[in-house]
């Protein structure tokens, strides 16, 4: 169906980096309350406005997207690509996790372990508890939250996978119906895509004020000093990202003749989003946006693809869900060896497509992974002091991820 929206501006992603270099440095010197309120309440403004327009893009995306499918067993033909992808993409990320870590060794100092940097704060302490004891309970509801009994519950609790399953099945059902019908069903509903996308090139005229809001904010909140301790952590996790992210995924795209650069370059505006929200879903709309006006992805594939993606591809987050319990396991003296590296990578795999796509989800999942190697979950606290800036990173990675698919996926359809 033809699109009359104009693509975002190209200068937007130019505009949105000067805004994150100019937060930095604020963020770093102005500690101010007058300061970092008038940040967070900007930031939330920001952010309340993508966060409004997840429910009815997913909703609007998949439905319209399968009913312009011809029929129902091309919807076969993507989900089986798109699972492929997610699950080799994933797969490939924790193996570079792990491979860092052995290298590395940021667990160990002069080749003993660092137990010392271990040592937990109280607040942070309690703060780990009240965490990991309410969403054990949510990692084990996965399952059944995908098929939500009240659709419009799940969407007020911004339950993304019941609201995909209600979206697919919707679709397919359309798709079912008098031939008639489903074609006044399939313009309403593209409709009311196109509108929700119309929606979000406004909001994202307002995303270099709001990121620079959101950034100044954390960096105002956690300063440089937070990362010393924690130095060589942090850049395992950013080297074993940046490797990722620079050389696995671009490599990827090579084999489907995509340049990894380029695409890099379209994505822009939406890395940077992920990177200041540190939140996949509600970065959602602006990678759509991306994806189909800048990469020039058709909005069939598109529309499956990436808010699948954003709630269950995260490469970021398993990589990083490997590297925090390996390193915490290092520094705590234990020995790990291939099988039990096989466990972590495999859980971190499979928790990472529970994580939800909000800000410092994948603590959850960390608990989770520690729990499987016996060691005590309160054991997460010394990260918290740097999980911000690091979710900031695997967020983009995330999304990166996601979009690299919908691109792969399209290719492999011969759209692209
Ligand atoms: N913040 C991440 C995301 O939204 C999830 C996580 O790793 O905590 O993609």
């Amino acid at each position: 169906m033809k699109k009359e929206t104009a693509p975002i501006n190209t200068n937007l992603h130019i505009r949105i980096l000067v805004a994150i270099c100019l937060a930095i440095p604020a963020g770093l010197l102005f500690h101010d309350p007058w300061f970092t309120e008038g940040c967070s309440f900007t930031g939330n403004l920001f952010l309340n406005a993508l966060k409004m327009l997840i429910v009815p893009i997913i909703l609007s995306s998949i439905v319209a997207g399968i009913l312009n499918l011809p029929d129902v067993k091309g919807l076969g033909r993507i989900g089986a690509a798109t699972a492929l992808y997610y699950l080799s993409t994933s797969i490939l990320a924790v193996i570079t996790g792990c491979m860092f870590v052995f290298v590395i060794k940021p667990g160990l100092s002069h080749s003993i372990p660092a137990g010392q940097i271990l040592g937990l704060s109280k607040q942070a302490l309690a703060d780990t508890v009240n965490l990991t004891s309410s969403s054990l309970s949510d990692m084990k509801d996965i399952f059944i939250r995908m098929i939500p009994p009240n659709i419009v519950a799940a969407a007020a609790k911004g339950q993304m996978l019941g609201i995909i399953f209600f979206g697919i099945l919707f679709g397919i059902s359309g798709q079912l119906i008098n031939p008639d019908r489903k074609k006044i069903l399939a313009t309403l509903v593209q409709a009311v895509f196109e509108t929700t996308m119309k929606m979000t090139e406004i909001v994202m005229h307002f995303a270099p004020v709001g990121i620079f809001a959101l950034v100044a904010k954390v960096f105002s909140q956690t300063g440089i000093e937070a990362l010393k301790p924690l130095m060589i952590f942090f850049l395992t996790v950013v080297l074993a990202l940046g490797f990722h992210f620079f050389v696995s995924l671009p490599l990827l795209l090579r084999l489907f003749r995509v340049s990894g650069f380029k695409h890099m370059k379209n994505m822009a505006p939406a890395l940077l989003t992920a990177f200041s929200t540190a939140s996949s879903s509600a970065t959602l709309p602006i990678t759509m946006e991306c994806v189909e006006k800048r990469a020039g992805i058709p909005n069939r594939i598109s529309a499956f693809v990436l808010p699948l993606g954003a709630t269950v591809n995260m490469d970021g987050t398993a990589l990083y869900e490997c590297v925090a319990a390996l390193f915490i396991a290092q520094a705590m003296g234990i020995k790990i060896g291939l099988f039990k590296a096989f466990v972590v990578a495999f859980t971190a795999v499979i928790t990472s497509i529970g994580v939800a796509g909000i800000p410092a989800a994948s603590l959850v999942a960390i608990a989770v992974i520690l729990k499987i190697l016996g060691l005590p979950v309160e054991a997460i606290g010394p990260i918290l002091a740097v999980d911000r800036i690091l979710d900031m990173l695997r967020t983009s990675v995330n999304v990166f991820s996601d979009s690299c698919g919908a691109v792969i996926v399209s290719r492999i359809e011969k759209d692209g």
